[in-house]
């Protein structure tokens, strides 16, 4: 039988704790406020939820502070920012209030760390954290972009949809580990089909831009529903390469990503013209810092590698690179700069253009202000199309917007999973018709 607890104790017990804490908080005001409570705060996005942790600073180890750490506040407060505009400084020296308390009280802890799970966060917006004690200084912040998860896939979800895709087309999807990355996650290359005409799609050398969420889902509706196709024809896939980056922007870090975490850019680091500087988007590729440096050598970083030896591997007929930002993508394909001269070249990425388009148009409709030609050759020296010219002798494109409105929301990274549903369809029926022109 379970012993009661007399009420004089719990009653002693509670006035004991109320005169420990104001103890502590008596002797220790000063103390409070030139060290802080709490350190490392750090909010990350898990399936559209706001994950906020930190730690007890080491000064406040002794247990005589422990009732400090019983009852916390969480802030929060919007931030006004916007991707592919705003940059990091946005994020900096943000101040907080006390209105901006969204929580006070017990909160999780496991070792040294608490654990705070904020579900009230709103896809879209940014927000910044602090944690304090109810009396001190708080820490922080850390921001986050509250991103969808169905919009935007993390390197789990892109592992679980490729083992998905061999576990529903065993005889004719296989997935294999073909490199790391800097951060040691794994690099996936896919191969749908039994037929020796194979196309190469390859997703997010830009962190921020599309890929795994198109190609994915390419693949498999094609698959389903034109399974004679992949007798002939194959497709062999990298659906995201800059992997380590594009996983923090799932997890929420709110300015637009290009490079590998070295700071390379993963389309300038091809053994193809690589010596010959590019200055797209007002950067400098031959300087260390920029946002489109080439990196110390050609094919110097691990995902550059990774790619080439696939593609060695596989020997496709043509390639397209996905780009554009936010998930999503347009029907504007670039062609490598330094074959805009090679007229036999350029026919041949011609025909590879007009299917392409012919499919995504049959699904788009007719388009304001069209040009007569999203056909361009502006793919920069050491980009990933450069290399399928100088060294596969195959078109190489990367796949860019053609601007138009239905895709200005992903500017801003307001891409909805609705919008990306439409660029899907547009996708799947380009590509379908390129297949069906390599067969
Ligand atoms: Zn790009």
């Amino acid at each position: 039988m379970k012993q009661r607890t007399r009420p004089c104790l719990v009653a002693g017990l509670v006035l004991f704790a109320i005169a420990s804490v104001s103890s502590v908080l008596a002797q220790d005001a000063a103390e409070l406020n030139q060290h802080k409570a709490l350190a490392s705060v750090k909010a990350t996005l898990h399936d559209g939820k706001v994950l906020v942790t930190f730690n007890r600073d080491g000064h406040y180890a002794d247990p005589k502070y422990n009732p400090l750490f019983q009852k916390l506040r969480i802030y929060r407060k919007l931030i006004p920012f916007t991707f592919g505009n705003d940059k990091w400084e946005a994020l900096r020296n943000l101040t907080r209030s006390d209105q901006d308390v969204i929580y006070e009280g017990s909160i999780r802890q496991d070792g040294q760390q608490f654990t705070y799970i904020d579900d009230t966060a709103a896809i879209g917006n940014v927000y910044a954290y602090w944690a304090g004690p109810v009396q001190g200084a708080a820490t922080g912040s850390s921001s986050v972009k509250v991103r969808d998860p169905q919009v935007w896939w993390t390197a789990e979800r892109i592992a679980t949809e490729a083992a998905a895709l061999h576990k529903d087309f065993p005889d004719l999807v296989d997935v294999e580990v073909i490199g790391k990355t800097h951060e040691e996650r794994n690099l996936l290359g896919i191969t749908a089909g039994r037929g020796s005409k194979r196309l190469a799609l390859i997703g997010a050398l830009h962190a921020g831009e599309s890929g795994p969420e198109l190609i994915l889902h390419i693949i498999r509706q094609l698959l389903s529903k034109h399974p004679e196709l992949f007798d002939d024809v194959s497709i062999v896939a990298i659906a995201c390469v800059n992997q380590d980056r594009r996983q923090a922007q799932a997890e929420g870090v709110a300015p637009y990503l290009r490079t590998n975490p070295k700071g390379i850019d993963l389309n300038r680091n091809y053994p193809a013209d690589w010596e010959i500087p590019s200055y797209l988007y007002g950067g400098d590729s031959s300087k260390p810092g920029g946002s489109t440096y080439r990196g110390p050598e050609a094919a110097s970083e691990p995902e550059t590698k990774a790619v080439i030896a696939f593609l060695e591997a596989h020997r496709p007929m043509v390639l397209l690179s996905y780009h554009h930002v936010a998930s999503v993508s347009g029907r504007c394909l670039w062609g490598p700069q330094l074959a805009a001269g090679d007229e036999a070249y350029v026919e041949r990425c011609r025909r590879v253009y007009d299917a392409f388009t012919e499919g995504y148009k049959s699904v788009e409709g007719p388009v304001e202000n069209e040009k007569d030609s999203y056909l361009v050759f502006k793919a920069m020296p050491g980009s990933l199309p450069n290399y399928c010219y100088r060294q596969l002798d195959i078109p190489g494109f990367d796949v860019e917007s053609h601007w138009v409105a239905s895709l200005e929301p992903s500017l801003t990274d307001h891409t909805t999973i609705e919008l990306l549903n439409e660029n899907r369809a547009m996708h799947e029926a380009a590509i379908l018709n390129l297949l069906q022109l390599l067969r």
